[in-house]
């Protein structure tokens, strides 16, 4: 027994290398739970990873109705220090990147008797005890890398233990070549799996969808701009809500960090001169159309006479871009958060342009789709329209949608019922419930909104509860400030608050 050492750095770092950093690169495949090498990984929602078997076990989240997806009542709460907060067992799938980056690793380093005896090495580890430590020394073959990864898969190497190796036969220096080889051939099995599949490119700033399968963050928000749907499996992803918050996957960023640090950065300087070649205007890069309130999802046709749209609309078409933001105008010179008071009000709706029909007079039809909502957050003005830097604006994750339902609706439970507006502490799914008995209602009595032009121009009402605010603003004759509380709303429930509000002013006859 001697004194207890200082217990290793095991913080990753960049550009490791297959030899002297041998210790630090098998444990980015250890599973930090259990050490052994990660088996069926998950990565969970804070971007930690863990094997499947190492999930804890789930419980039954309380109050939940929305989204009624199966599964996402079942959740766990985080075992890594870094995170202790509740998961959605649902938003946990196998990490198919992961999963295939592990199986070369266990393919290239997993078997030890295919390794001549004479690279034999003899791996010491220091295990720690109660008042010291103690040395673990075992046989081993085949290098470095191959050597601590066998012993971690024995289970006899912990998570935050470290190892030395020293050659048994042979030279001093030892059988470095192998190591070299060895990361040689796993990076080139393993490159295309690191691969993006939306840009091809190595994964830049890797994140996870919840259906296991992962892109750069980049590609993953240009994708959002357009689909609500995974780009690998097609599945409806609930990402569009919650992508800036969404965490980076840990461990992939570590290995690609780690271990292709060159291919990362030259694709970090590829994407910075991407987005600024879109920024001329100082940032000033989205043009504005000030006119009336549009959502998400939800079609917005337009008539364009006025010179300077007609010209702000040719450049979206000429850029390519083909999209521009739309927001309200501030009719009351309220004051628009930190830009004071504006002639526009601050939230919109950005327009991609799907059609466009001119007139030989310059006028023109414009049928647009919104994408996404926004937030000015400065302006300018260009040739007479409005030029703007915007911040995307998402809703907040599923989970915070999930524990206020819970709160909300339990308040609601304790509480006697009498309060005002008694709807607010209902199940998120009764909300939309009756948004949807009231829509059918009306259509019952044919009342005028339900027209048929209007179900042509905005669709069947959606049975989705993220669209169906949106929707019924659309055909329902509401003032704008009504509309735009829909706007700066990030949460579902709230939204369904909302036009319940309405439908009970509009059923007692107070509107
Ligand atoms: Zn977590
Ligand atoms: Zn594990
Ligand atoms: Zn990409
Ligand atoms: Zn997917």
């Amino acid at each position: 027994m001697e004194k207890a050492l200082p217990s290793p750095d095991i913080s990753p770092r960049p550009g490791l290398d297959a030899f002297q950093d041998a210790r630090a690169i098998i444990r980015l495949t250890q599973c930090s739970i259990c050490s052994l090498p990660l088996r069926s990984p998950r990565t969970l929602p804070c971007g930690n990873s863990l094997c499947h078997k190492c999930m804890p076990e789930c419980y039954i989240r309380q109050n939940i109705s929305y989204p009624s997806v199966v599964g996402r009542r079942e959740g766990f709460s985080c075992p890594f220090p870094d995170c202790r907060k509740e998961h959605s067992a649902a938003d946990c799938n196998l990490d198919v990147t992961l999963a295939k980056v592990m199986e070369v690793v266990d393919k290239e380093l997993g078997s030890q008797t295919r390794f001549p005896e004479d690279t034999a090495l003899e791996v010491v580890v220091n295990v720690d005890c109660t008042g010291g430590y103690e040395e673990r020394k075992r046989r081993m073959y085949g290098g470095r890398l191959a050597a601590i990864y066998a012993l971690s898969k024995q289970g006899e190497l912990y998570y935050d233990e470290d190892a030395t190796c020293t050659p048994l036969v042979g030279d001093n220096f030892g059988p470095s070549y192998l190591d070299y080889d060895a990361l040689e051939r796993l990076m080139d099995k393993a490159r295309a799996d690191l691969e993006c599949q939306v840009c091809y490119g190595m994964l830049l700033d890797p994140v996870t969808t919840y259906c296991g399968h992962t892109f750069c963050r980049g590609c993953l928000e240009r994708v959002l701009d357009h689909s609500r749907h995974c780009p690998s499996c097609r599945r409806l992803m609930h990402l569009p809500s919650i992508l800036p918050a969404q965490s980076s996957n840990k461990r992939l960023t570590e290995l690609l960090v780690g271990l292709c640090p060159e291919a990362l950065s030259q694709r970090a300087l590829a994407g910075a001169m991407e987005s600024m070649a879109g920024n001329g205007d100082g940032g000033l890069s989205t043009p504005i159309f000030v006119c009336t309130a549009s959502y998400p999802g939800m079609p917005t046709p337009l008539h364009v006479f006025e010179p300077r749209y007609r010209l702000m609309v040719r450049r979206a078409c000429e850029s390519g871009a083909r999209k521009f933001g739309m927001l309200l105008p501030n009719r009351t010179g309220a004051p628009q958060g930190d830009l004071g008071v504006t002639p526009f009000m601050q939230y919109g709706t950005m327009l991609q342009i799907e059609e466009i029909n001119m007139y030989p007079d310059g006028r023109s039809d414009v049928w647009t789709v919104g994408v996404s909502r926004f937030r000015v957050k400065r302006w300018g003005i260009r040739d007479e329209y409005i030029v703007a830097d915007v911040e995307r604006v998402d809703d907040i994750p599923i989970i915070e949608e999930e524990a206020i339902e819970a709160l909300e609706t339990a308040l609601c439970l304790s509480a006697a019922q009498e309060v005002h507006a008694s709807w607010m502490g209902l199940p998120t799914q009764t909300l939309l419930h009756i948004g949807h008995q009231f829509v059918d209602q009306m259509q019952a009595i044919s009342a005028p909104w339900l027209h048929e032009n209007n179900i042509l121009a905005f669709g069947q009402r959606p049975d989705d509860p993220a669209l169906f605010p949106y929707w019924l603003a659309s055909v329902l004759p509401v003032t704008e400030t009504e509309k735009y509380r829909l706007l700066c709303s990030t949460s579902v429930r709230e939204r369904l608050q909302i036009v319940v509000g309405w439908i009970k002013k509009i059923e007692t006859h107070r509107w």
